[in-house]
């Protein structure tokens, strides 16, 4: 499967702190994330990601064309929701890209959990049907 990985500042020791929990899940799938979150999860685990640009120089909407071309799988996305971002119309698109293409998407650690658990599982192998 392939997962993108984002997070605000604020949220990004929420989101190494994820990486490192559940890292023999993740190290099972192509990952992708913005500029600044990669290289902090990739300094914090043995993980390989393919990053983009930072979020505010274009990275979301870098994840955002992948999952228009229905190249995405799962997006963990960990949102600062107190926090005003340059960005914000980059990241309203990804995630109305998300609902347009059903493709799931956590915006904060405690869904992220769930679907990982549920990666895990096997619970997304219908991506495989729609995007084999
Ligand atoms: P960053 O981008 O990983 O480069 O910090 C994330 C964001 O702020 O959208």
């Amino acid at each position: 499967m392939k997962i993108a990985l984002i997070a605000h500042d604020k949220k990004k020791p929420d989101m190494v702190q994820f990486a490192i929990a559940y890292e023999s899940i993740l190290k099972n799938h192509k990952l992708y994330s913005t500029g600044t979150t990669g290289t902090r999860i990739m300094e914090a685990t043995s993980l390989e990601i393919e990053r983009f640009q930072s979020g505010p120089l274009g990275g979301d909407q870098q994840i955002g064309a992948l999952v228009a071309r229905n190249e995405m799988d799962l997006v963990l996305f960990f949102r600062d929701p107190l926090a005003a971002q340059p960005h914000e119309p980059d990241i309203t698109a990804l995630i109305r890209l998300c609902d347009v293409y059903g493709i799931p998407l956590a915006t904060n650690m405690a869904t992220g959990e769930i679907l990982v658990k549920g990666l895990a599982r096997g619970d997304f192998e219908w991506r495989k049907i729609i995007n084999p």
